[in-house]
């Protein structure tokens, strides 16, 4: 299961948004399984029906990672005409297989769609999404 606070999810969605009707990227960072940092990617393909974080952004993303001892907990991206299922390309593409995917939807411009899986050996696993308030999560962390 992965626990994202609303923040998360509302920033997934608005990223989505504006990069709409292109699909946009993202990588959130976690450690022990915990979110810690969201950072917006450039999709350097600019295109409505696929992605591909663009590497020297990547390499921007993973110093960071690095400096601060996190790992990738997600790489998020949109589909804006689909549903919140991987394609086919994302299956073939996936190159992390200890990350959740996760794939926002705006076929329903009104109600998007946030769902999780994991893409390991052209296999896909769905995982459940559990959204926490961010009051919650502040609890949480001052422990
Ligand atoms: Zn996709």
């Amino acid at each position: 299961m992965l626990s994202l606070e609303r923040r998360y999810v509302d920033e997934v969605i608005a990223h989505a948004r504006e990069d709409a009707p292109n699909e946009c990227c993202g990588i959130i960072a976690g450690r022990d399984g915990r979110p810690t940092q969201l950072y917006r990617a450039v999709n350097a393909e600019a295109s409505p029906y696929r992605y591909n974080v663009d590497p020297k952004d990547l390499l921007r993303i993973y110093r960071d990672l690095d400096n601060h001892g996190w790992d990738v907990l997600a790489i998020y991206h949109s589909h804006t005409h689909t549903e919140a299922y991987p394609s086919p390309t994302d299956v073939s593409l996936a190159a992390w297989p200890e990350a959740y995917y996760l794939i926002v939807s705006l076929a329903d411009e009104a109600k998007p769609v946030l769902r999780a899986f994991r893409i390991q050996d052209g296999r896909v696993t769905e995982h459940e999404l559990q959204v926490v308030d961010d009051a919650g999560a502040h609890l949480d962390a001052a422990r």
